[in-house]
């Protein structure tokens, strides 16, 4: 079967695999129907992580069961599903307790699993013809048959939960005032359930002008652009004060030593810690961050570049003054994806604003380049095999 294979430094080519198999009694196949490309692709992507040459990627997959393992006994040949990124047992005291993005059973001596994610486990990705989803009955979630609302479902699998994970983080409740930053397909997700939860304000950051003005005109929120000046200064000019609760849902950026900055305000040229160090100077005294941004820890074994990831230069005495909390990691699909399935169902949620594109497999290196330019009007990409 096809799939989409990284092949090195911002390089991937759609090339033939072996099919993925039953290798388990507690596991099915599914034919994808939808995969799509996500932010936290673009980290190994960039070739600044261990993932090696070789490996498929996807964690965001939806299709129809093609083949039962023995010992499955709530899914159906035919059911159509969209799988938690998450790989979890569904068994274990994280996974008991819903914290299903750091089950200890899947992936041992690593917190969570995932397909297709160096580090998360043997499981191949799914951006390809077929995937293996293990303890079935538990990672993939049942959707209703038909086409009906394609693109919403397969935001299930990762960013429509991982938006909402982060206002959750930041134990957002109606009325709030909150700052996202970040207005990549994870960060609109925040600020569009942000909107869902009643926010009161709604601040997001980014500089790229196409995907502020969705934030603007799905999720009613103010567009802050830093390529226009200190973004901290720009959302206290209208707020006044600090908001009272704040998203990073942009994660560890590269640094490229050799670029010029391209902007007269481009901090993350200098330190990765600028959006974290953003948040807790716009945030009220004992107001919450939620981040779900990814980082990857320092790692003494790894080539400088690599290492220093995890080195933030975080200003925490400024966290500390301002008695601020915190939380960050993972999202854990399963907590949410049921009831976000029925909000989209009962037409209570549309997040399919978020698709910019929807694509054969075949256009996946091109589309991985596009997205990883972030270039205007490529904002969430679906790959269809
Ligand atoms: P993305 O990487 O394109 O989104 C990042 C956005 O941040 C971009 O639009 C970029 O222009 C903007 N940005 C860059 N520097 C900025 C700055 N200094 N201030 C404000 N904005 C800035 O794609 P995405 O899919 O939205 O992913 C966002 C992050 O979420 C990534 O780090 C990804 O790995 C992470 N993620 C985490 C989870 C989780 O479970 N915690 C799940 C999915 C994605
Ligand atoms: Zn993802």
């Amino acid at each position: 079967m096809d799939a989409v294979v990284y092949k090195g430094e911002r390089e991937v080519a759609v090339e033939a695999v072996e099919e993925p198999q039953i290798e388990h009694p507690n596991d099915v196949v599914i034919d994808i129907t939808t995969t799509c490309i996500c932010g936290s692709d673009l980290h190994m992507y960039e070739g600044r992580t261990a993932a090696e040459p070789g490996i498929v990627f996807g964690h965001e997959n939806m299709g129809i069961v093609e083949e039962v393992g023995e010992a499955v006994s709530g899914l159906e040949v035919g059911d159509r599903v969209v799988a938690p990124f998450n790989v979890a047992c569904g068994f274990c005291e994280n996974c008991e307790n819903g914290y299903t993005g750091f089950c200890t059973n899947v992936n041992p001596g690593f917190a969570g699993g995932a397909y297709g994610y160096v580090a998360m486990g043997p499981y191949q990705g799914g951006q390809a013809e077929k995937l293996r989803i293990p303890y079935a009955d538990f990672n993939a979630l049942k959707l209703p048959d038909g086409r009906e609302h394609e693109d919403s479902f397969s935001l299930l699998a990762d960013i429509f939960p991982t938006g909402w994970h982060g206002t959750e983080l930041a134990n957002l409740e109606s009325g709030d005032s909150v700052a996202i930053y970040g207005a990549g397909p994870v960060g609109l997700m925040a600020a569009y359930s942000a909107k869902l939860k009643g926010a009161a304000e709604i601040y997001v950051v980014d500089r790229v002008p196409s995907r502020l003005a969705l934030a603007e005109e799905h999720c009613d929120a103010t567009p802050i652009n830093f390529e226009e000046g200190d973004p901290v200064e720009q959302i206290k000019e209208i707020h006044g004060g600090g908001v009272d609760k704040g998203v990073d849902a942009v994660g560890y950026q590269a640094i490229d030593p050799d670029k010029e900055a391209d902007s007269a305000y481009d901090p993350a040229r200098e330190n990765p810690a600028v959006v974290i160090n953003n948040l807790i100077r716009t945030v009220r005294p004992t107001g919450e961050l939620g981040i779900p941004g990814l980082y990857v820890p320092d790692d003494p074994g790894a080539p400088d570049e690599m290492a220093a990831q995890g080195r933030l230069g975080i200003d925490f005495g400024l966290l500390f003054e301002k008695g601020q909390a915190l939380g960050t990691g993972q999202c854990n699909v399963k907590e949410y994806n049921r009831k976000l399935r029925d909000m989209i169902i009962e037409g209570r949620a549309d997040p399919s604003w978020v698709v910019s594109h929807r694509v054969d497999l075949e256009d996946a290196p091109e589309m991985y380049e596009k997205f990883d330019n972030r270039e205007e009007g490529v904002t969430k990409v679906l790959l269809e095999p």
